[in-house]
């Protein structure tokens, strides 16, 4: 037997259960083929953003070398479109003789629908196919007792705690040393890229920012992680996107802080590894309520929502220039760092949906084109859960008063200071309603709100009732 592996968005050697699985089989002699896949039309249509792509090929750099010092023998390849990998993934088995292909599945409609084509031309040929879950601590398989998917988060993550408890966290062996291979060559893909040189890569250095995290700024996290200042969150997102790490690595060293885990952590650790949990629950979504993926609401009813298509206004919030200074601060560290603070995305897209009476789609679309951690499931998540479309929505009538959550996030302004040029000398008590300071300074470079909050309340509330 001999046995290959599928890289797609799980380019790491460690916690990587298909790689593994594959290095069981071949035993230490023998190398590992390897393949990656490229498509620049696809991650086009799927709006990767620029500076993912960055991450992406800046990691794939010190990622060859690795795999290559660890027998793996990577081919990088660039297709045209996923109709074409069951033909490139079946002539790279065949060439290498492979009786076993093994890779780690992705969980939205579209991937899952081009792995079934893939092992059904490999298994037509002999090639048996193995589907691994190594970027999920859970695999989605929990159901209620009835048999359904959780629709709401509380009962999900006291499932997920109970299967861990019961079931322990999956580990990997640590892959043996074997002879080198040559490294594999990065072909040429044409796709724009944005400097991501902020964030590091190489699986080492991602390893280290964890280990770094939780060794002790994750203690401080419930209690500051609402705070956009204080940016007192891990910043980890891309690379679980990426698959740079696995979140099986995150609950291991959990693990090492609490012998009774997955309970007795620390508050901040606890509220922490809540989050991790509100990523697995949105990717068991994905696998399960396939219309997620063909972007209809998760609430069916609220699909006959009759947005505004308001282009001009649409542009004044991606541009971040709003009027009010808490979403333009959002939508500006957006244009400029590609990643936003969590409590702002919520600001911003409540706003866009609620304020401005824009489809949620619209903002789903102008996140995952600009955003490093662009990930389907969690943006759609997040995005329906602010439109009050989704699974555990926000309740409809809930709605963000802008000014209000600025005051109650960001204090003393300086979140909104350091990205408002225009209001830096405003003194906080006016900052997040600014209008009368900049015409006490006779200040015209920032613009008044394109949308009065109260009326705009008004109608949202009225046309979602009317639903
Ligand atoms: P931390 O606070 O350190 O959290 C640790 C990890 O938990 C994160 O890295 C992330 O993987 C996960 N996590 C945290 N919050 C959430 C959440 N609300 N839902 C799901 N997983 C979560 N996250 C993405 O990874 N990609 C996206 O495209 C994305 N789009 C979003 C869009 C909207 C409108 C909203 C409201 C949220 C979105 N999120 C998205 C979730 C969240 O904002 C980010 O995961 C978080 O800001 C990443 O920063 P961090 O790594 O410092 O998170």
């Amino acid at each position: 037997d001999y046995a290959g592996v599928w890289f797609r968005n799980d380019v790491r050697l460690t916690a990587n259960p298909a790689l593994s699985a594959a290095s069981q089989v071949n035993g230490q002699q023998r190398d590992i083929p390897a393949l990656l896949l490229l498509c620049p039309q696809q991650m086009e249509a799927h709006d990767w953003a620029p500076i993912k792509w960055d991450l992406l090929c800046r990691h794939l750099e010190s990622f060859v070398d690795d795999a290559a010092a660890k027998g793996i023998s990577l081919t990088i390849e660039v297709i045209d479109s996923w109709s074409n990998a069951a033909k490139s993934v079946k002539r790279f088995a065949q060439k290498h003789e492979l009786t076993a292909l093994h890779y780690n599945a992705e969980y939205p409609l579209h991937e899952q629908s081009r792995d079934r084509a893939v092992t059904a031309v490999l298994e037509e040929h002999g090639i048996s196919v193995e589907r691994h879950h190594g970027s999920l601590v859970v695999p989605p398989v929990l159901t209620t007792q009835a048999g359904n998917i959780y629709q709401k988060f509380t009962p999900f993550s006291r499932a997920w705690r109970e299967y861990v408890s019961q079931n322990g966290i999956p580990q990997t062996d640590t892959l043996p040393e074997r002879t080198a291979v040559a490294p594999a060559t990065m072909p040429a893909v044409d796709y724009p890229r944005r400097d991501s040189s902020a964030w590091v890569v190489g699986e080492k250095a991602v390893q280290q920012a964890l280990r770094d995290y939780l060794a002790a700024p994750v203690e401080g996290y419930a209690a500051e992680r609402d705070i956009p200042s204080l940016d007192s969150t891990s910043r980890l997102s891309p690379y679980w996107e990426l698959g740079l790490l696995s979140p099986w690595q995150a609950v291991s060293l959990l693990a090492e802080m609490s012998p009774q885990f997955p309970a007795g952590l620390n508050k901040g650790a606890d509220t922490w590894l809540n989050e991790l949990i509100w990523r697995e629950f949105y990717l068991h979504l994905m696998q399960h309520v396939p219309r997620l993926s063909h972007g209809k609401a998760f609430l069916q009813h609220t699909d006959a929502m009759r947005w505004h298509r308001d282009q001009t206004l649409f542009e004044a919030w991606c541009k971040g220039e709003t009027g009010y200074p808490i979403v333009d601060a959002g939508m500006r560290q957006l244009a400029s760092e590609g990643w936003m603070h969590n409590r702002v995305r919520m600001i911003v897209a409540h706003f866009l949906v609620k304020d401005l009476l824009i489809d949620w789609r619209w903002g789903e679309k102008f996140f995952m084109q600009n955003l490093i951690d662009g990930n389907f499931a969690a943006n759609n998540g997040g995005w329906q859960w602010s439109a009050s479309t989704g699974t555990d929505a926000a309740p409809y009538f809930r709605v963000f008063n802008p000014t209000l959550q600025s005051e109650k996030v960001d204090p003393d302004g300086s979140y909104i200071r350091k990205w408002v040029k225009q209001l830096k000398d405003c003194p906080a008590k006016q900052i997040h309603a600014p209008a009368a300071w900049l015409k006490q300074q006779g200040r015209d470079d920032y613009p008044t709100p394109i949308v009065d909050h109260k009326q705009a309340r008004e109608r949202f509330l009225a046309a979602f009732k009317a639903l």
